[in-house]
């Protein structure tokens, strides 16, 4: 059957499939693992990705989902509110919800499990169980430990110094978006099922990350969070069992595609998560991916589209890397001066972003009638 091939069937590489599958495009998706995990930890879905999410017919998908009216950033040691954003101002709301309610409703692809890439040239794709296919056009959506970017670049995975840990209370929450700012460590908590429940992420430092995701207790957390405010403590002594991961980063590399092979998402440019913008991003590259297809330059249309783009995107999250920890000091007040003072409009160029009306602006016209010029398996 004639099928794009997708590698990684993440957030990235499934939306990908739905998006192409509405311009009848077909595709299949080759995914590692046995199954789709049915993960219960959160995630904030931003309105520039939601938009794109209920476009494809996906607005189901947020039913469960919370939508937090506006986002504190608050300071560790009193609780200070340093900075209050109305998430509520664009046209599509900020979601927060679980994981697994997303992975779910994208969940209508042509999905083939434990097919794990370990080779990729420009013709071929090789399979851990000995399989070869030949596809026409790859679309690498493997995320941060991508198999596909090996042939695009060189580099590998770093560890970035922070762990993050997460774990969904059984408390209600309120309808904000919360984040603690403090030395070396920041901490966010948003709600998800309707609020019923809490979804906590704590980041900081280690010098010793586990090798892969571990169980930790809140008790062994708050050992990092001594003199912060009761507020915190508490929710973080809540976390019976939270997620201990190691947070990666790679390097920016110059190209995301190499003859048609092409990559999205995390594999493309995977980004540590201060901005909550690692998902939204993949969303956005699948989406706009899939609106070249028929253009002659699909892959090179789509890069170029991107770039910019992403590299803001990017940025603020690195920014965050370094401002998100700061000791107390004149640099943090410097930081808390310019948050407070921050314009209501200041995160328009985040969140009201809609990759529709990029291609509104663009002239399609001498593409409209093109085929796919994505190769087909
Ligand atoms: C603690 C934390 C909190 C975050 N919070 C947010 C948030 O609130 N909002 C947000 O937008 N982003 C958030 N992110 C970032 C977000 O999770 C990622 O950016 C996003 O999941 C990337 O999607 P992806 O589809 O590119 O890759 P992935 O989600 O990593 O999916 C890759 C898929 O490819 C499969 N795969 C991998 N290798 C192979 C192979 N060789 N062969 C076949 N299949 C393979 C994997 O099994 C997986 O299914 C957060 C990240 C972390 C760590």
């Amino acid at each position: 059957m004639d099928r794009i091939a997708i590698v990684g069937a993440g957030i990235g590489g499934l939306t990908a499939a739905l998006a192409l599958a509405r311009r009848d495009i077909e595709s299949v998706v080759f995914e590692q693992q046995a199954a789709l995990p049915d993960e219960g930890a959160g995630i904030q879905i931003s309105p520039n990705a939601a938009a794109e999410l209920r476009e494809l017919g996906l607005g189901a998908a947020f039913d469960t989902a919370a939508r937090p009216a506006h986002r504190e950033i608050r300071r560790w040691h009193d609780n200070a509110v340093i900075t209050r954003t109305d998430l509520g101002r664009y046209d599509v709301p900020y979601y927060t919800m679980r994981r697994g309610a997303l992975i779910g409703a994208l969940r209508r692809a042509v999905i083939q499990f434990g097919r794990r890439c370990v080779s990729v040239t420009e013709e071929s794709l090789g399979f851990a169980d000995g399989s070869v296919e030949h596809p026409g056009t790859v679309v690498g959506a493997d995320g941060l430990h991508s198999v596909v970017r090996g042939l695009v670049a060189q580099d590998r995975p770093r560890y970035s110094g922070f762990v993050a840990a997460r774990a969904v209370l059984p408390i209600a929450a309120p309808p904000r978006v919360t984040v603690w700012l403090g030395p070396q460590r920041h901490c966010v908590a948003y709600p998800v099922d309707h609020g019923r429940h809490l979804n906590l992420v704590v980041v900081g430092p280690a010098a010793d990350p586990p090798a892969r995701p571990t169980r930790v207790t809140g008790g062994a957390l708050l050992a990092g969070f001594d003199g912060w405010h009761p507020a915190v403590r508490e929710l973080i002594g809540l976390a019976g069992q939270a997620e201990l991961r190691a947070l990666h980063d790679r390097p920016p590399i110059p190209r995301w595609h190499r003859g048609r092979v092409v990559l999205i998402g995390d594999a493309a440019h995977p980004m540590l998560p201060f901005i909550s913008q690692g998902a939204a991003q993949a969303v956005e590259d699948a989406t706009t991916l899939a609106r070249c297809a028929r253009r002659p330059d699909a892959l090179a249309h789509f890069e170029a589209l991107r770039r910019h783009r992403v590299d803001e995107v990017a940025a603020l999250s690195r920014a965050g890397a370094r401002a998100f920890h700061l000791e107390d000091g004149d640099e943090q007040r410097a930081r808390d001066r310019a948050m407070a003072a921050a314009p209501p409009d200041s995160h328009d160029w985040l969140y009201g972003y809609r990759v529709a009306s990029l291609f509104r602006r663009c002239d399609t016209s001498s593409t409209r009638d093109a085929s796919p010029s994505f190769r087909k398996i």
